[in-house]
């Protein structure tokens, strides 16, 4: 099958076959589809766009590119369960539902990824923790999820290889944001994982990727319907990425701001509605709970009762992190030396926020990466995020940026300032979440409990 011809066939808006998509995808794995040859691909895509039969062949061939996680013969007597977001600013979810979920008798490999433009990414807020190992071999992530019951790595070189180099040659051709392609390669790697069931984050809003609720609700729609494709049980919420989610954004403030609400301590409360939503669309994608609420309530007792602590400081260890980080994190968490309080242009309530541009600020600041494979400063960010309805004065800031310079501490002030609207009314409060999308036979009106 000549490469060319099936990138030709795309290119003028033809449906690709399985035979044709798994050659594709083979190639791509192996090297033996040429860089351009990817690139080419990409941007048919990007144009063309895929049927959802033909997305599905396309995640199933990547999938088959690489090793598909088999668990039997582990130890995991649950649902093994997993959740992915499109990505947002201080999105440390995963962080507290990872341990919520294995606390609730799911188990949780959780294959997380790097921060992308101006939103952070899980492994790196976890590698703030000192010793903690993100990359680690398909047999102790298996061993580590068996014991604590969740395991949040890098995907290995193993798992949906031909997404690694299709996703790589997409991020500097100006292909990242075709739908099919996304929900190909998200799904791939989940499939690989050997999961029961899925939970999605689909973020709409200022901090997100897809700006709108018709874009959000677009890339929920294929994911849902390819996850179907594929039998993968899932759960897509679109929710809220106007505001920073919590009150911090930066790898080790996250950290301990997830740390925080893990331990039940008063932290935001969209936060940990998010986290119990999610968690219980999980749990309802399983079968183990008959509806959402009952999800929520098992979500909420893990989170008051310590057992999700207990799990989080467990895999910690296990993945080579202090063994008391919970009781000492101030102890291990970097912190930067500079702190600046960012006061408002006038007293008043916080309207609106461009959350991308507070996403671009802490990555200015050293937090995030410029170039792929830049180092991350764990330490720098912002904390006390101010968020719509809030009131800001003299006395109340919009942020405390933390630093490393008292110039770089100067530079992101402005950016912050720059980033809020002050007005006088509160603004009308938005919903944690928009819209709930089902895979059959997830789907029932009362799931909504
Ligand atoms: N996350 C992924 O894993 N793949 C994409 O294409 C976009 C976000």
């Amino acid at each position: 099958m000549l490469v060319q011809e099936i990138i030709r066939r795309k290119r003028d808006g033809l449906t690709l076959s399985s035979d044709e998509l798994t050659a594709l995808a083979n190639g791509i794995a192996d090297g033996s589809v040429s860089e351009g040859q990817v690139a080419a691909f990409a941007m048919a895509v990007c144009f063309r766009g895929m049927a959802i039969e033909e997305t599905a062949a396309l995640t199933r061939a990547m999938t088959a590119t690489g090793r598909v996680l088999d668990w039997t013969g582990c130890d995991v007597p649950g649902p093994l369960l997993d959740k992915h977001s499109t990505g947002g600013v201080g999105d440390k979810v995963s962080l507290i539902l990872a341990p919520a979920l294995a606390a609730c008798g799911a188990f949780v490999p959780m294959i997380s990824g790097r921060g992308l433009g101006h939103t952070g990414g899980t492994l790196d807020k976890l590698e703030a923790i000192p010793g903690y190992r993100t990359a680690v071999d398909v047999e102790t992530l298996q061993k580590v999820v068996g014991a604590t019951g969740c395991a949040i790595v890098g995907a290995g070189d193993d798992l949906a290889p031909a997404d690694r180099r299709l996703y790589a040659v997409r991020d500097v051709t100006a292909t990242v944001e075709s739908v099919p392609l996304i929900t190909a390669s998200i799904l791939s790697k989940k499939q690989a994982a050997g999961l029961a069931a899925l939970t999605l984050d689909v973020k709409t809003g200022s901090g997100a990727f897809a700006a709108t609720r018709t874009q959000a609700y677009e890339l929920a729609a294929s994911l849902i319907a390819v996850a179907e494709a594929i039998a993968l049980p899932t759960v897509a919420l679109v929710t809220d990425m106007n505001r920073v989610l919590g009150r911090s954004a930066g790898n080790a403030l996250e950290t301990t701001e997830a740390l925080r609400c893990l331990r039940g301590e008063e932290t935001d409360a969209r936060l940990r509605e998010l986290v119990c939503e999610l968690g219980a669309a999980a749990l309802l994608a399983a079968g183990s709970v008959a509806d959402h609420a009952v999800g929520r309530a098992h979500l909420r007792r893990a989170l008051d009762d310590g057992t999700a602590a207990e799990r989080f400081g467990a895999m910690v260890a296990a993945l080579g992190g202090p063994a008391d980080l919970l009781e000492k994190h101030a102890a291990y968490l970097p912190q930067a030396d500079v702190r600046h309080e960012v006061a408002p242009p006038r007293a008043g309530t916080v309207t609106t926020i461009d959350v991308r541009a507070l996403g671009l600020a802490v990555v200015e600041l050293g937090g995030g990466r410029r170039r792929p494979g830049d180092a991350v400063d764990p330490a720098v960010g912002l904390s006390d995020v101010c968020t719509p309805g809030d009131r800001v004065s003299a006395e109340r800031p919009l942020a405390v940026v933390h630093a490393r310079t008292h110039a770089d501490a100067a530079g992101a002030a402005a950016a912050v300032r720059a980033a809020f609207t002050i007005g006088d009314a509160a603004p009308v409060p938005r919903p944690v979440i928009y819209e709930r999308l089902y895979t059959d036979p997830v789907a029932e009106p009362s799931a909504l409990g």
